[in-house]
């Protein structure tokens, strides 16, 4: 399935699951089938070492990267992880839905991902900074607001982007402050960056509730992650009248069947970075989140949690996926034949890249918006791009994923097909 000698997917690997998508689309493609082994190899990718300073003294060497999936459709954009786990074929992988993903939105970028391979919690402040700013040095070469903009994914956030596009800028003589969105607000951020892609992962779930009569009004919903993503997604939910009632995160899971109170546990994610500490709450064992009572399930934390197994015991109608690649591909076909509809990542978490696109304009521009003005744009983007899968899927009888991957795909194929081949 993978043509390339560098890279050795399993059969749960997130660039196995992304180029097993890939496949699924072909038959709905057309004569820009032809074009279609673009897709399944990253145009550039690039591998660098990283060595700090220790705050001890000693030096350490980490694995960083950039892959730029494709750049048929604009300069690469896309997240930079810090994840022990991290890997160059994961980088492909997210780098490919990247593209997928903001073509689907119709947003003017290719697709790109960066990630370290570190566990960002054993490091200092000053050593985050350090490698922030080393990684952001090496791959300085290929980035810039013209040609690739990261921005944060897990395990990153705000401060880091304020880091990078301060190095890239020191490096380049200027300040750039388009080369990274998802920054602090003085440095040129947009105001509902931050909760955006949360409120893409609610305004997809609201929609797709809305067809399937699924009323949001005492909805039960289940998050894995209650980070960036999974615990913006939940706050909206519960001001919509929907209730949490089971929570996992790496501190374990938590279940209420009367649903958790939405601003306690806020709080104590705030405070603690996560829910272990909640007290109005039921412990159970990890693997029986899958099993919980709910309607919505969120998965909001990293690739691979839904299998075949797994998916044949979740209760939920509808699983949005707020995480990147949460299910692998024949987990996708168990859920089709339990009548279970998945809002795939491509489309339900594209609200991060989408308020990232309004940050990018706004720092060109250097005219900000107010944040209910982004909200209201970021509303109709993704009910827009939703009712277009939504009505490719009707059309062709196919899932939402596929039918994403049908819109973004000739978006992405026609432009490669109207560039043309270069030379
Ligand atoms: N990391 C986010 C994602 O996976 C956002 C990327 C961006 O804003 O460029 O969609």
């Amino acid at each position: 399935m993978s043509y390339l000698s560098y890279v050795n997917p399993t059969a749960t690997s997130p660039w196995h699951t992304y180029l097993a998508q890939v496949d699924r689309v072909l038959p709905y493609l057309g004569p820009l089938a032809r074009w279609a082994e673009t897709l399944k190899r990253p145009k550039r990718s690039l591998l660098v070492d990283v060595p700090i300073e220790m705050d001890d003294g000693t030096v350490r060497h980490f694995e960083g990267y950039r892959v730029q999936h494709n750049l048929s459709r604009g300069p690469g954009k896309g997240g930079v992880r810090y994840h022990p786990d991290v890997t160059l074929e994961e980088v492909m992988a997210l780098a490919g839905w990247m593209t997928i993903k903001n073509a689907a939105v119709a947003l003017p970028f290719g697709g790109a991902k960066g990630g370290i391979r570190v566990d960002p919690k054993t490091l200092s402040r000053k050593e985050l900074e350090r490698m922030t700013r080393r990684y952001t040095s090496e791959i300085g070469i290929i980035i810039g607001p013209q040609q690739d903009i990261p921005a944060p994914d897990v395990g990153t956030n705000a401060q880091i982007m304020g880091w990078m596009m301060d190095t890239y800028s020191m490096n380049t003589g200027a300040t750039a402050t388009g080369v990274v969105t998802g920054k602090p607000i003085h440095l040129g951020g947009s105001l509902g960056r931050v909760k955006a892609t949360g409120r893409g992962v609610f305004v997809t779930g609201r929609e797709a509730a809305r067809r399937i009569g699924l009323k949001l009004d005492g909805a039960r919903v289940a998050v894995q992650g209650l980070g960036n993503v999974g615990g913006a997604a939940a706050e909206l939910f519960g001001q919509a009248g929907a209730k949490l009632v089971a929570v996992q995160d790496h501190t374990g899971t938590l279940v209420n069947a009367n649903g958790f109170d939405m601003a306690d546990t806020m709080e104590v994610v705030k405070r603690d970075g996560a829910i272990g500490a909640y007290k109005d709450a039921e412990r159970i064992d990890n693997e029986a989140f899958w099993d919980v009572d709910c309607d919505i399930l969120i998965p909001a934390a990293l690739e691979g949690q839904i299998t075949p197994a797994r998916a044949n015991r979740i209760k939920a109608k509808l699983v949005l996926e707020g995480a990147n690649g949460p299910t692998l591909p024949e987990a996708d076909d168990v859920l089709a034949d339990r009548g279970v509809l998945v809002v795939p990542d491509v489309i339900c978490n594209a609200g991060g890249v989408t308020v990232s696109y309004f940050e990018w304009v706004q720092d060109f521009s250097s005219f900000f918006w107010s944040e209910d003005e982004i909200n209201v744009r970021l509303d109709k983007i993704m009910v827009d791009a939703l009712k277009k899968i939504w009505d490719t899927a009707d059309r062709h009888k196919i899932s939402l994923r596929t039918a994403t991957f049908a819109v973004a795909c000739e978006r992405i194929l026609v432009a490669r097909e109207e560039r043309g081949l270069y030379p």
